[in-house]
């Protein structure tokens, strides 16, 4: 086997992961096939000592902090197709630049692959995604609080949401783009908190040239001056190796782990975005972490028989 690990993606969860193997002097591939899931994001915040840094920047330190391990290599590749073999796996992929093809075999391999957020196909979510329109309060709250906020969907996601966003400001509308399915017991818990509901068809959101949100228009012709709007997006896999590989996916449609963060497919592991859980990249880095050690002490179990 040309490597101990292949490692698919180079977010905080690869990136944390090959820090991690390196140091145990592993010899690692670090397949990086291109953009983060945060990367329309001003800062990432609550990262600590780096909150606030773009999302850029961090994954520039990440690979700078990468440099001293000569036994971690970083190559710019898309893996397109993992398949087991003796001793391991043989992965084959592209570059993302060049699209040269790569084949290499690997004893262990670990899914950061991440995720990427649907949305809703209304003119103005995509436009303004990352910065008038924002997933995580625990990310953006603070940026945006005491502000007039709106939160979108529909029925119990939209309820827990828009409660949870009332902590940040005392001004939050709830918009459902048509019929809100809220039960009398959620409309009730939102007007205890002053939450108010608007239920008209969205027609677009009005955004200024920084891509803050500066108000939301509805079918009927009328406006809503809102600061930002957040949303909790449905989300896909950003790749599709793990279902290929046949491991078992949840029914939210992450990548299954066990408390090894292990795949159902032995001797793969997955990390970050990819499996169920909170979502920030501090976690994500520490799931690569962890990741590392339990790769690393899987392989010296191998290496060191009783
Ligand atoms: C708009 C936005 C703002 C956010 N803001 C914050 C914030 O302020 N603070 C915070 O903590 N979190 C924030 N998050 C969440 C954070 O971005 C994620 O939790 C974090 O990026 C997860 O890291 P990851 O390594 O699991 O996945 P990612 O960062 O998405 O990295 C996965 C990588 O795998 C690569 N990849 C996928 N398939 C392949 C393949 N087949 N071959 C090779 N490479 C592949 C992708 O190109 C990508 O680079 C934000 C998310 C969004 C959407």
């Amino acid at each position: 086997m040309q490597y101990d690990v292949l490692i698919i993606g180079a977010g905080s969860a690869g990136l944390a992961a090959a820090l991690t193997l390196g140091r145990c002097l592993r010899r690692v591939l670090l397949a990086d096939g291109g953009r983060p899931r945060n990367e329309c994001s001003p800062g990432v915040h609550g990262f600590l000592t780096r909150d606030g840094v773009t999302p850029a920047e961090l994954l520039r330190l990440g690979h700078e902090q990468l440099r001293p391990y000569e036994t971690v290599e970083v190559q710019c590749v898309r893996i397109e197709r993992v398949v087991p073999e003796a001793g391991g796996f043989r992965a084959t992929g592209r570059g993302t630049a060049d699209d040269a093809p790569l084949s290499i075999t690997a004893r262990r391999v670990l899914l950061a692959t991440g995720v990427t957020d649907v949305l809703p196909p209304l003119p103005g979510f995509r436009e303004l995604w990352g910065r008038g329109v924002l997933h995580c309060p625990y990310c953006h709250g603070w940026e945006v609080r005491e502000q007039p906020l709106a939160v979108y969907g529909q029925g119990r996601t939209v309820t827990g949401l828009a409660l949870l966003v009332s902590r940040w400001s005392p001004d939050v509308v709830v918009v459902t783009n048509g019929p809100g399915h809220l039960t009398p017991n959620a409309r009730r818990r939102l007007r205890r908190h002053h939450i108010r509901i608007n239920e008209e068809p969205i027609a677009r959101l009005v955004g200024t040239d920084e891509r803050d949100l500066r108000s939301i228009e509805f079918a009927d012709g009328s406006q809503l001056a809102r600061a930002a709007l957040f949303l909790h997006a449905p989300q896909l896999q950003r790749s599709t190796l793990a279902e290929e590989m046949g491991a078992r996916i949840t029914s939210k449609g992450a990548v299954w782990v066990d408390s090894g963060l292990q795949t159902s497919v032995r001797h793969v592991y997955a990390a970050g975005d990819t499996t169920p859980g909170a979502q920030q990249a501090l976690i994500a880095a520490a799931e690569g972490n962890r990741a590392a050690i339990l790769i690393n002490e899987s392989l010296t179990r191998e290496e060191c028989p009783r």
